[in-house]
């Protein structure tokens, strides 16, 4: 099977409605196994990154997204971010001090927002902000199309935690096209309706299962569907050794050369991807007069 770490667009034609498919793998596994993650927040952060992807391609928009969760109870925050281009980063902190973690959604984020951030290129950076107050992710983002875009649409999220070593996840949407939108909110003009009830049906065998061609042609069959080329998926992260020296600008000098006595170097270490960027007393003198240049990016 090798549909998996691409999102796919369809159209549905004769009904106006544009829909996708997010399969990821490869892409999340760096996600979910960067830390001793619970499964619920392995979980959480699979159906995080199938959304981030399926949001990606329906907000047209050039830079970066970030979906965040700001939780009240046992998840303290879970981030998942990407680009235009589909690269994916996530990380999450939840309360380790719980024996266990509870298995509802609802109970997982105990009044916790869910923060749509999206920072085009070279323009302003708007946020959305929807809670999290449905018994899952999917409904609360439908619940933030229906308030700021207010376009029919319908998310579906799934997970695979059958093997705990690959962590899968999956995600499909359906909207009603913007330009349609003020002749056909009213989601039965479309025939919406009917083709959100058969994407209901779409169980996890087979969207984790089928080729994509197979899904569509299982949910909608007697429609005429275009699907487009699918875009690749991948994990990469944005953090860099002159971003690093870029937030050490903020510590006093003082401070960082005191640290530096006492264990050699400044660590600092990126909390999504791991990699480790030390700063001796050169770097910090070179930070703190402004004109650290960023030498190896990578020095591993
Ligand atoms: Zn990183």
């Amino acid at each position: 099977m090798n549909h998996y770490d691409q999102l796919h667009r369809f159209l549905i034609d004769d009904a106006n409605v544009r829909g996708e498919i997010a399969r990821l793998d490869d892409s999340l596994q760096h996600i979910v196994h960067s830390y001793e993650y619970p499964v619920q927040i392995q979980k959480l952060l699979g159906e995080m990154a199938a959304a981030t992807c399926l949001l990606t391609a329906i907000l047209k928009f050039k830079g970066e997204i970030g979906l965040q969760i700001q939780g009240g109870g046992a998840v303290k925050y879970a981030v998942v971010n990407a680009t235009d281009e589909y690269t994916l980063r996530g990380v999450a902190r939840w309360d380790e001090e719980l024996a266990s973690l509870p298995e509802r959604f609802e109970d997982l984020m105990e009044k916790g927002v869910l923060v749509i951030t999206i920072t085009p290129e070279g323009g302003e950076r708007y946020q959305g902000v929807v809670a999290l107050d449905k018994p899952t992710l999917a409904e609360c983002i439908e619940n933030y199309f229906a308030q700021s875009e207010q376009l029919a649409t319908q998310v579906k999220l799934y997970t695979d935690l059958s093997d705990p070593e690959r962590v899968k996840a999956a995600g499909m949407l359906l909207q009603v096209m913007p330009t349609q939108a003020e002749n056909t909110n009213v989601a039965q003009d479309t025939g919406f309706e009917h083709l959100s009830t058969l994407a209901e049906t779409l169980t996890s065998e087979e969207v984790f299962g089928l080729a994509v061609e197979d899904v569509l042609y299982r949910l909608y069959h007697q429609q005429k569907v275009e699907l487009f080329e699918p875009q690749s998926i991948t994990f990469a992260c944005s953090c860099s050794r002159s971003r690093s020296a870029e937030a050490l600008r903020n510590v006093e000098k003082a401070e960082l050369l005191q640290i530096i006595e006492e264990e050699g170097a400044v660590q600092m270490n990126c909390q999504y991807c791991h990699t480790e960027y030390r700063f001796d007393t050169i770097d910090v003198e070179a930070i703190h007069a402004g004109h650290f240049d960023s030498a190896p990016d990578n020095p591993q």
